[in-house]
């Protein structure tokens, strides 16, 4: 058994499914079980119309419309779904101008609102499946076993899933059915629909395929797999063959467009693995994520970067080698809700990255009492990927770049997870330092190495 997930660009419009629809036929020996997001853009159209209920009381579900009708039209599914997308159709006109009503948007209201987006779309490509003679079965998250906690927009799954979803996917499948499934949505235990966050159906993909012990994870995107650096900024840009869990989690939080960063969990703790591939381009071989380390790692494997990153400085103002000054300044973060990315530190002293968009003036007053306080914002964070046991080779590289650009790195820290080294520039540097240090580590590196294959 096999599981393929498809994102919202792989099965947004009729031409997309009909493309899927060979992707899978080409497998269908393999027993594969499907999970999709919701097509091309519909759950930013959902939130976008629950946003504009709210504010304006103007309710409209046009687009939305527009999409999944043209493409059921397309696909001459008319006649099987007319009537159960338009009941779907019904509901979320409801929902909304429920919401346009009461002038209230909850976190379970914008959950449920959300989870149509995915709830069309299985039921749409399952259809048209079985219009291809592929006997397959729409089936909504909590149908074959996800449960969640109740944090609306950020839920968790919940142990009991695991046997759940095991024991009804393979009820499916030894049916001789091919399970179309939900990505992103669960219930919780009092039958609220919930959401895994944005991005979440790689969760929902991992998570059965770790839970039936599948043989393997298909993530199919619209691009060629890893990218050694974001092919925006990059036009060198290449796709990496093979990467492990511990790196790909950290490309993916440091801002690659990866695979969520949860969704390496399931595959991590069970040993499955996960291949990217891309949609467009199915014969391209993508990019393999697994236990590893592969005996031959390379020095680098990808760059990436965040932008937008707050920087701030904490010095404390008492004695030196005062006991306790670090669990304050954490407790402090903590209480305030306020996440911390890179640390450094050093006897009297903390710098630490967080996500720009906070407030911080209840964090600093209360640091204040006991350490002098800097904040910088518009920094970015660069990471490199690669074998930290070389770290010094890295660095050095890593360094002279930047002193040849006149750039000054601000804060490094190096992963304990011992893949990643992090430092800090000014934001407008960043996309220069990534260019600059893609030629040097994946382009000239080549050329070298071709040179010496030639003599
Ligand atoms: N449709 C959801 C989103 O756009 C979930 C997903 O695609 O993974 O975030
Ligand atoms: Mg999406």
């Amino acid at each position: 058994m096999i599981v393929m997930k498809f994102g919202g660009s792989s099965v947004a419009g009729a031409e997309r499914i009909r493309n899927i629809a060979e992707i899978v036929k080409d497998q269908i020996d393999r027993k594969p079980v499907l999970v999709l997001s919701a097509m091309g853009d519909t759950t930013d159209y959902l939130l976008e119309a629950a946003e504009r209920a709210l504010k304006t009381g103007f309710v409209s579900i046009e687009k939305i419309e527009d999409l999944h009708l043209k493409a059921i039209a397309d696909l001459e599914l008319g006649a099987v779904l007319q009537k159960e997308i338009k009941t779907l159709f019904w509901e979320l006109g409801s929902l909304l101008t429920g919401i346009s009503l009461t002038k209230e948007l909850t976190g379970r209201t914008r959950d449920c609102l959300v989870s149509f987006g995915e709830r069309m779309s299985v039921r749409i490509s399952a259809a048209y499946l079985r219009t291809i003679k592929i006997k397959a079965r729409a089936a909504d998250a909590w149908d074959v076993g996800f449960i969640s906690d109740s944090e609306f927009g950020q839920a968790e799954l919940r142990n009991e899933s695991w046997v759940r979803i095991s024991a009804s996917i393979r009820t499916i499948i030894a049916e001789g059915i091919l399970p179309v499934v939900t990505g992103f949505i669960a219930k919780d235990e009092n039958g609220n629909i919930t959401t895994l966050g944005r991005g979440g159906s790689d969760l929902s993909a991992t998570l059965i395929a770790a839970a039936c012990k599948a043989e393997e994870v298909q993530v199919w995107k619209d691009v060629d797999g890893i990218m050694s650096a974001d092919p925006r900024l990059v036009s060198a840009a290449r796709p990496v063959e093979m990467v492990t869990y511990d790196e790909a989690a950290e490309l993916a939080y440091f801002g690659a467009q990866v695979l969520h960063p949860r969704a390496m969990q399931p595959c991590m703790k069970t040993g499955i693995p996960v291949l990217v591939k891309n949609s467009f381009n199915p014969s391209a071989p993508g990019t393999r994520i697994e236990a590893g380390p592969d005996k031959n790692t390379p020095l680098i494997r990808a760059i990436t970067s965040r932008k937008n990153v707050t920087l701030v400085d904490i010095v404390s103002t008492r004695m030196l080698g005062q006991i306790g000054f670090l669990a304050r300044v954490f407790a402090a973060f903590a209480k305030n809700g306020i996440s911390i990315d890179m640390v450094a530190t050093s006897e009297v002293s903390v710098s630490l990255t967080l996500d720009a968009e906070r407030d911080l003036s209840s964090l600093c007053r209360e640091l204040s009492e006991y350490a002098a306080v800097e904040v910088k914002t518009g920094k970015a964070i660069v990471t490199v990927i690669g074998d930290v046991r070389r770290s010094s080779e890295i660095l050095h590289e890593a360094f002279g770049i930047c002193r040849r650009s006149n750039i000054q790195v601000q804060m490094i820290s190096q992963g304990a997870s011992k893949v990643n080294i992090s430092f800090i520039v000014n934001d407008k540097e960043a996309d220069n330092v990534v260019e600059e240090l893609h030629r040097f580590f994946f382009e000239a590196c080549e050329k070298t190495a071709k040179g010496k294959e030639k003599k």
